[in-house]
């Protein structure tokens, strides 16, 4: 039987009957946008994460969008953002005319480095622009340094969006992803923890002026009369069919969660002395969006590529470029040191198929052959 990165399947089969219910009352009720669910959707967000608002949308990066939008970030305020991440992260600073300065990761955690965040900083006062706003990302599912970040941030007078794209359902020192910075944003793609059928995002606050903010720029910049729109806004909603699909997804989340802690526990304890296995600083919780190893160089990681292929293990390097060496990016600033650890990372990680549902035979097949 073929091994799968991602299982979506096996989760679709121990709640299709709900899905099919679900869809079917959509459907009768004809409700397609804004529909009730989306509001019953958000309201459970709210609960599961602890934020005071939960504003669904289109995708995550819109997500990410309308979080600047909210903090007004505009030409000639920089915006710090990792360069070790998916390009959504930063593609929207400079889609809402501002400037993305790239700053370097931890090499044990893959999450933004606080000293490279320093010296952007400093760079962004030499190219004359504002220190506005810091975009840590949630990589692979686990909370950045937020106790090292919001301090430096606050310190510049910027906002912090969290990037939990990955991370959302994650932990950091007893508290959830969801409000642990100014505003959260989230992806529902297909494959991300908390994913649905099609394309969805969400921002969290605990602010209610955002929030107000995020519910206008959502839909057109509308005012209290519908046809006078207060501000530039975008068509970005939930459709009320991925709504109704995630309440039922939502509803198993944490339990999915707590799968995934135990085939990452099973990784680690089988790979640890091999390979490099991801480090979890004390305190934090993992949910686990992709497992990813170091191998100890590019020419091992393309063996062990090769080797996992022949043995019908699927794996995925996430992400072999660094964003501030993608041709769209490379004009950018950047932490005027360099990003030494990104450009390391992306020639010698590697991701292992993970999903809640990978049973203990298969992973055996998998340690094995990798092994
Ligand atoms: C997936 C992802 C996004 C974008 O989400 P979409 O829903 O695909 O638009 C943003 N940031 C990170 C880190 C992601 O992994």
């Amino acid at each position: 039987m073929a091994i799968n990165f991602i299982d979506l399947a096996a989760q679709q089969a121990g709640i299709r009957a709900k899905l099919d219910t679900a869809i079917a009352t959509v459907l009768d009720q004809g409700n397609y946008i804004m529909g009730p669910q989306v509001k019953s959707f958000e309201a459970g967000l709210s609960d599961f994460c602890g934020a005071k608002h939960s504003l669904s949308c289109a995708n995550g990066t819109d997500a990410l969008s309308l979080a600047l939008m909210a903090l007004g970030v505009k030409a000639g305020d920089a915006v710090f953002v990792p360069s070790f991440t998916f390009a959504a992260t930063a593609e929207v600073v400079p889609f809402i005319g501002a400037t993305p300065i790239f700053v370097d990761v931890h090499p044990d955690t893959f999450n933004l480095d606080t000293a490279s965040l320093k010296r952007g900083i400093e760079e962004a006062g030499r190219l004359g622009l504002t220190p506005k706003c810091v975009i840590p990302v949630d990589l692979f599912g686990l909370p950045a340094d937020f106790n090292g970040i919001i301090p430096i941030a606050r310190e510049n007078g910027m906002s912090v969006i969290d990037d939990a794209a990955q991370g959302f359902g994650a932990r950091y020192h007893n508290r959830v992803v969801g409000s642990l910075a100014d505003i959260t944003t989230t992806s529902f793609f297909p494959a991300k923890p908390l994913g649905c059928y099609g394309d969805g995002g969400a921002v969290f606050t605990d602010n209610d002026e955002t929030a107000k903010l995020i519910d206008s720029y959502r839909v057109h910049g509308k005012g209290s009369h519908k046809y006078d729109n207060e501000r530039i806004g975008m068509n970005s909603r939930l459709d009320t069919l991925q709504a109704a699909i995630l309440i039922e997804k939502l509803a198993i989340f944490a339990d999915e969660i707590d799968k995934r802690q135990a085939v990452a526990k099973r990784y680690s304890d089988a790979l640890r002395g091999t390979f490099e296995v991801p480090h979890i600083p004390d305190g934090l919780v993992s949910t686990w969006a992709q497992y990813t190893l170091k191998t100890a160089s590019e020419e091992a990681r393309t063996a062990f590529q090769d080797k996992a292929k022949a043995a019908g293990v699927p794996t995925t390097v996430y992400y072999p470029v660094p964003l501030h060496l993608q041709t769209a990016f490379k004009a950018f600033p950047r932490d005027p040191n360099g990003l030494a650890v990104s450009e390391d990372l992306a020639k010698r990680v590697i991701s292992l198929p993970m999903h809640p549902y990978l049973d203990t035979e298969t992973q055996d097949t998998i340690i094995n052959a990798i092994l």
